[in-house]
């Protein structure tokens, strides 16, 4: 198994040699379509994210207009009335109080049902005010009156100085929410104002209704519990996404009950989201900016989106975030379709690079076989078939040319002794260092080939007999050289060389021949030796 996997892995790294271009090629594709893909997929969830927030700004416009609409209502039909005009009048011109507690009860007794009813739809305060924006009516608070609201309701003083109507987000004593400050005037008098008020909880009630998604305040800490009377800030925590805001703790039991019919998530792993969020969203928190994140939650197969809308107050500072999560079906659909997009390129690449060593194997096999038919397999020497070619041209060329040309018969001396000493694995790897020895020796323009068994062939062109024994006899002595370990001990060789040189009409079966008898005489003559024919 390990012997399969390593000359799998052999096998791997060689055709990596042959086909380095290939292969980097394929790769680089892969990376780069990977790269893209990502690129891509990024941008197009980014961009999703911008739809989704401008949408949930569109969502808010909607909630806002229909409260604002719902307050003018009131305020033109209920509230702006002649006696209740008239009752303000006569209260802003008195400082005697028992005429203002005799007054203040008549308002209460002419709205105090209107109010109830008012509160159960979600309007939660509804307030008079003199000039100089003293509180003169708290129907949430009856009893708490007379106390100036100027420089801590900055919409009363507004409406005292423009004579107009305010409206919008204002932090405040008891709890920040959404007010409209309408202007009273009796006749031409400006009279006091009167304020129409709905906390978030009013407008995340409406928004789940109108755009279904789970909807939390967050406040800005410093500002919002700045402005609330002592012991209020207990009705607010911080939030699990921003250590920089707080939310009204009577949303929780809502959120607990929307997240359960909605069946978005269970209230463990909303609080999980989030605290994945913080480490994502607090920098872009500070920048007072309306943007959507998408957040996945482990074991979960949902996307899901949290969009940050920012809130200012009436004075136009940022105070808080609203916060709408939903489950995004459409950003689930872009990551399916980007995670099979990968998967196709990493089958392809995989395919690709497959290809390129199937196609290897049958190109180094044809190599393979090639080299076989030409060389001898032990020794990697040209064979006696393919000597026979170079021979027969070679001859040819020296019969055209006139030019001399030798041949030499080699044979290891006493070769069976080798074997039967050692090991015929040990007389192998001495015919393979003689047969590197043979080529490191001869010149560039001779050929060697193994003839047969432990006998070899050198084709000296351009060389006449003389010449050819001074070659061969250097031969003899680098062949006497060498050493082959064996165990233990070290095997040196001898070979005896027979050369003959080419006659002008020989044959080519004369040559060798005359060859082979030369060698024959130097066995005869006592081996290790050189003979001409
Ligand atoms: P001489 O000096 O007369 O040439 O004696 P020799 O022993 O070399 O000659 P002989 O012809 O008796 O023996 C040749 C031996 O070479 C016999 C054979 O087993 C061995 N032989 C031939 N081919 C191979 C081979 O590929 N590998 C090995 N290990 N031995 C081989
Ligand atoms: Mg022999
Ligand atoms: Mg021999």
């Amino acid at each position: 198994m390990l012997k399969k996997l390593k000359s799998f892995v052999q096998f791997c790294w060689m055709s990596l040699r042959a086909y380095s271009l290939y292969f980097v090629l394929v790769i680089s594709l892969f990376v780069m379509s990977s790269i893209l893909l990502s690129t891509l997929h990024r941008q197009r969830e980014a961009n999703y994210l911008v739809q989704v927030s401008e949408e949930q700004r569109m969502h808010m416009g909607v909630v806002y207009f229909t409260l604002k609409n719902m307050a003018d209502v009131v305020f033109e039909h209920v509230i702006n009335q002649d006696d209740i005009l008239e009752i303000m009048a006569l209260a802003a011109k008195t400082t005697v109080e028992s005429e203002q507690e005799r007054l203040r009860g008549l308002l209460y007794e002419r709205l105090f049902l209107t109010y109830d009813n008012l509160q159960k739809k979600d309007l939660r305060q509804l307030q008079f005010h003199l000039p100089e924006s003293v509180s003169f009516l708290r129907f949430h608070q009856p009893e708490f009156y007379g106390d100036s609201l100027k420089g801590l309701r900055y919409s009363v003083d507004q409406v005292n100085e423009t004579r107009k109507f305010v409206g919008g987000f204002e932090e405040g004593a008891l709890f920040p929410a959404m007010r409209h400050v309408y202007p009273l005037f009796a006749g031409h008098e400006f009279v006091g104002s009167v304020e129409l008020s709905y906390s978030f909880l009013a407008v995340r009630s409406l928004a789940y209704h109108l755009f279904p998604a789970i909807y939390t305040l967050m406040l800005d800490k410093e500002i919002v519990v700045g402005a609330l009377a002592p012991g209020r800030e207990k009705g607010f925590s911080l939030c699990g996404v921003s250590s920089r805001h707080v939310r009204n703790n009577l949303v929780i039991p809502y959120i607990k009950q929307e997240l359960m019919e909605s069946d978005l998530l269970s209230m463990s792993d909303f609080k999980k989201l989030n605290k994945q969020l913080r480490d994502v969203v607090q920098e872009r928190l500070a920048q007072n900016q309306m943007f959507a994140v998408a957040q996945q939650l482990p074991g979960i197969d949902k996307v899901l989106v949290a969009s940050f809308l920012p809130v200012e107050n009436v004075r136009g500072q940022p105070v808080a975030y609203f916060v709408a999560y939903h489950e995004d079906a459409t950003l689930k659909s872009y990551n399916q379709r980007y995670f099979m997009m990968q998967r196709v390129t990493l089958i392809l690449t995989i395919l690709l690079l497959l290809g390129g060593l199937a196609y290897y194997r049958q190109a180094h096999g044809k190599e393979k076989y090639q080299a076989l038919a030409t060389s001898d397999a032990l020794t990697g020497l040209a064979n006696r078939l393919h000597f026979d070619l170079v021979l027969d041209q070679a001859l040819r060329q020296a019969r055209r040319s006139k030019e001399p040309l030798s041949l030499v018969m080699v044979d290891i001396d006493n070769f069976k002794q080798v074997n039967d000493t050692y090991g015929h694995d040990a007389g192998d790897r001495v015919l393979i260092a003689l047969a590197a020895r043979l080529q490191r020796a001869i010149r560039e323009q001779d050929f060697v080939a193994r003839w047969g068994g432990e006998e070899f062939i050198l084709l000296l062109p351009v060389t006449d007999g003389g010449q050819a024994c001074q070659v061969v006899e250097k031969i003899r002595v680098a062949v006497a050289k060498i050493v082959v370990p064996a165990g233990a001990d070290r095997i040196r060789i001898t070979g005896s060389f027979g050369v003959a040189e080419f006659g002008e009409d020989m044959s080519r079966d004369e040559l060798l021949k005359l060859a082979d008898q030369a060698l024959y005489r130097a066995k005869a003559s006592g081996k290790n030796c050189v003979v001409k024919a």
